[in-house]
């Protein structure tokens, strides 16, 4: 299943050959440069395992300095890489396309400071998210960000991709919280960003286009965030809905009702909840007696134990009364509360335990966004089962065909009707996963040809040579120069 098929490697690119090697061999150390077969296996595979490269190189560099050596050595023999971090990304961007140098960037994992008053993390890009979440933890403070993927994921992968997840209804995006990085460019230039101010209006904030280039312009090696005191009060609630409408409904009181308090607001279809109770060990539903068509989860954080409880029960007991709710359970520990987390979290991994998966990952305007997924459910018929759910509280879908197997049948069912009907509502065609190999070419959907041809120069002016990630997020024209 791999586009590879209809990509062509670039002619310009030269071959590894046992010199290359050496080289790396000589920089690194020899533990540090990885051919053995197994590793390089899972390394091509992404998380999904529809993409597969065929590299031969994996690169473990420890510091900046190593990174910039590769990229200066790389880009003077125009050897094409892969920056890769957790490989949990879910559109192909992490793995190479051909035989692409794999930098991974897993070793550069040391946390550099926390600044117990203001917040500010610095650490390097190969942090795993969940290291960092407990390390804050230990310190009185949290992430900013929150994704299923935590356990893999690396910082430099979500700064990357500009990861939203789960807590972003509250503390907003990654191009807000993130205050500074390092990046290592093509040529080996090392750009220190690397700033701690909330405020800072120098010119402009180049920062910005590394946040979410999927390593197409640069290695990010450290990271500067701005991380939120953890505060002692937060709830969940798992409710039920009997329609899309209700959710909608539900989101607009929530917002105005619980305000400051609200940290995430996510949703999940009846289709979803029924993959997850068939396909996850262990899962089953907070909400047994009987089956519902959509399950709403809102996670309230506050700093006032009584004050936030009341809050939230007078808002679920009115929208209970309202009609709004069917039915609902609020997590009595923290053990109830990571199961609810479990069901809603567990979504991609039980899709892909239920075999072929295509995703759609889609920024629509919250009251048309289930409209998709009811004619998506028409089109498939019994062809394949339509799976939805996501942050609604960004207006972010989640769309998932799920089939027994990958069959191009299917896929021309999907696309481009799936891009067409989004580009049509004024949605975008990647609200958080980014393009990767998978939609570099669908850019159109939701960029202006004019605006493409921007990023294009940039990309020809920090790379020209076109070596790092080629094939992905622009167009093949303009990401590689034949
Ligand atoms: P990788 O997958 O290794 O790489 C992703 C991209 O970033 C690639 O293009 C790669 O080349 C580039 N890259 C990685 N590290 C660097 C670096 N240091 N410098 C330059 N480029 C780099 N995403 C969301 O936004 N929200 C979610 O809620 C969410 N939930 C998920 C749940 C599951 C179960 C899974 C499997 C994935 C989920 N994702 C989600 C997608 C994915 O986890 C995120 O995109 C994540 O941020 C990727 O981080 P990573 O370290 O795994 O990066």
């Amino acid at each position: 299943g791999s586009a590879a098929t209809v990509i062509e490697r670039n002619t310009s690119f030269s071959t590894l050959n046992s010199d290359d090697v050496s080289y790396f061999k000589e920089l690194l150390g020899e533990k540090s440069v990885v051919e053995d077969e197994d590793v390089l296996l899972t390394a091509n595979t992404d998380w999904m395992r529809k993409y597969k490269g065929s590299s031969k190189l994996l690169l473990q560099p420890k510091t900046t300095h190593e990174v910039s050596q590769i990229l200066k050595y790389c880009n003077s023999r125009c050897l094409p890489v892969v920056p890769q971090g957790g490989n949990t990304g879910l559109v192909g961007g992490s793995v190479p396309v051909f035989d692409e140098v794999i930098i991974n960037m897993g070793s550069m994992n040391n946390i550099i400071s926390l600044d117990k008053v203001s917040g500010i993390l610095v650490c390097e890009a190969g942090c795993i998210l969940e290291n960092l979440i407990s390390f804050l933890d230990n310190h009185g403070f949290i992430m900013p960000l929150d994704l299923g993927a935590k356990g893999s994921c690396q910082i430099g992968g979500n700064v990357s991709t500009n990861a939203g997840g789960l807590r972003l209804v509250r503390y907003g995006s990654l191009h807000g919280t993130v205050l500074g990085l390092e990046a290592v460019l093509a040529n080996g230039d090392v750009i220190d960003m690397l700033g701690t101010l909330r405020k800072d209006n120098t010119g402009y904030d180049l920062k910005h286009l590394f946040i979410g280039s999927e390593g197409s312009l640069g290695i990010v090696t450290k990271v500067s965030i701005l991380t939120p005191p953890k505060l002692s009060s937060v709830n969940l609630a798992f409710l039920a809905c009997e329609d899309y409408f209700s959710c909608q409904k539900l989101l607009v009181e929530a917002k105005r009702r619980l305000g400051d308090i609200l940290s995430a607001f996510e949703f999940l279809d009846n289709q979803s909840m029924d993959l997850v109770l068939n396909h996850l060990e262990g899962a089953r539903n907070p909400l047994p007696s009987s089956m519902h068509n959509f399950y709403v989860l809102i996670e309230t954080t506050g700093s006032d134990e009584s004050y936030d409880k009341e809050k939230l029960e007078a808002f679920l007991l009115s929208s209970m009364e309202g009609g709004l709710i069917s039915d609902g359970v609020l997590a009595q520990d923290i053990n109830q509360a990571s199961s609810f987390w479990r069901i809603r979290e567990g979504v991609p991994e039980a899709l892909m335990k239920a075999g072929a998966v295509y995703k759609y990952d889609l920024s629509i305007p919250v009251e048309k966004m289930y409209d998709l997924v009811d004619e998506m459910r028409i089109r498939m018929g019994q062809t394949a089962k339509v799976i939805a759910y996501g942050h609604l509280g960004d207006s972010n879908l989640h769309l998932n065909i799920s089939a027994p197997q990958y069959d191009d049948k299917i896929l021309a069912q999907i696309e481009p009707y799936v891009y067409e009907w989004t580009s049509e509502h004024k949605g975008s065609i990647s609200a958080e996963h980014g393009l990767g190999l998978m939609k570099a070419n669908k850019i159109f959907y939701s960029k202006s040809p004019e605006t493409v041809q921007v990023m294009g120069s940039i990309k020809k002016l920090l790379d020209p040579n076109g070596i790092l990630n080629p094939y992905k997020v622009l167009p093949q024209s303009l990401s590689s120069y034949h």
